[in-house]
């Protein structure tokens, strides 16, 4: 029974594998938002083409294909392996990574082997070559588990921001509050520390959503958001509780302290001016500040009692802080 063509197996089965290879090099520079132009792909099936078809049709070789052609896809997986390296996200992309820094190795490793030795007479092995082709077989595996790896990973954390984090502000939501709340509750208990909440709530918010429109109000929560993140320390929260309401959580300070922080961040937000699309905002806030070592570790008390102090700061007169 006769073989494929030689133009087949001699020269398109190396276009067929250099297509393979450029599309998982576009697959992987997507991941790693580095987008790669379809010209490039074409250039990436072209160059083996030729090269192929030269050492079928003008200098025929065997040889030479076998090892230009494995110098050329080493070093494609190499370019994968660097691309994916690069990722910031290093720990998400490490299978798929030392799999394809592997398969660029034997390929490499089969190119240089009959670079300077012939190739072993049909039925004789060759120890590097069948070793290149054990460790192509297992790298191939590491690629494809590691890529499923890092596609899987990156959901997860997109569903695990999308879950706890609030859209808008990038705080925390009211529901990784009460979880990631309590966890700091037990902690700070078992520590013998005290746990502080502030209830921070913009003033006459509506008001402005009134006279500047929507987009603008959402700019002032982002602004009021970022004044709040100077005030975290690592082991602190910051969720936004409600429409323009939000809560800090601190962690081994008392009243006195949290009073002391609440005092700054409502003197913050009063002088800022915070300039959004041609409108120049000034806004304030009333501040509530709750203490464990009043009210105990319970974070839903703590946060029911903080709220009332934010409204006692309301109440008399708003742009206060009200410590309970
Ligand atoms: P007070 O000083 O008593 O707190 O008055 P206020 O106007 O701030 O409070 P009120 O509860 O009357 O109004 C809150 C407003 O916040 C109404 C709502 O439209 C607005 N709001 C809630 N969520 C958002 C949001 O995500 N973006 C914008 N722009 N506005 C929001
Ligand atoms: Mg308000
Ligand atoms: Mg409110």
């Amino acid at each position: 029974m006769s073989g494929l063509p030689q133009l087949v197996h001699g020269v398109l089965s190396y276009g067929v594998m250099a297509l393979g290879m450029g599309l998982v090099l576009r697959g992987v520079r997507l991941f790693c938002a580095e987008p790669l132009e379809w010209n490039w792909v074409a250039l990436i099936v072209a160059v083996p083409l030729a090269l192929a078809g030269y050492f079928s049709v003008v200098d025929p070789s065997l040889r030479a294909r076998l090892s230009v052609s494995g110098f050329y896809f080493g070093a494609l997986c190499w370019l994968c392996a660097a691309t994916l390296l690069r990722h910031a996200d290093w720990r998400g992309v490490g299978i798929s990574a030392l799999g394809f820094a592997m398969l660029g190795l034997a390929l490499c490793a089969r190119g240089a082997y009959l670079v300077l030795y012939p190739l072993p007479p049909p039925g004789q092995g060759a120890l590097l070559l069948d070793a290149s082709l054990l460790a192509t077989a297992l790298a191939q595996v590491c690629v494809a588990f590691g890529m499923v790896m890092m596609v899987t990973r990156r959901y997860a954390v997109q569903l695990r921001r999308l879950s706890t984090l609030d859209p808008l502000t990038g705080a925390l939501n009211r529901s990784a509050l009460e979880q990631q709340g309590g966890r700091i509750a037990a902690r700070t208990l078992h520590g013998g520390r005290s746990l502080s909440v502030v209830m921070i709530d913009a003033d006459h918010f509506k008001q402005i959503n009134d006279t500047h429109g929507h987009p603008v109000g959402d700019e002032v929560l982002r602004h009021l958001t970022r004044l709040l993140r100077l005030e975290l320390r690592p082991l602190d929260l910051l969720a936004r509780y409600g429409g323009e309401e939000f809560v800090l959580v601190l962690d081994g300070i008392n009243l006195a302290e949290a009073g002391g922080v609440a005092e700054r961040l409502r003197d913050k937000v009063a002088q800022a001016l915070v300039a959004i699309d041609g409108h120049a905002i000034r806004y304030t806030v009333s501040v509530g500040v709750v203490c464990s070592d009043e009210h105990g570790y319970d974070l839903l008390r703590l946060i029911a009692v903080g709220d009332a102090a934010m409204y006692a700061a309301k109440r008399a007169g708003r742009n206060q802080v009200v410590c309970l």
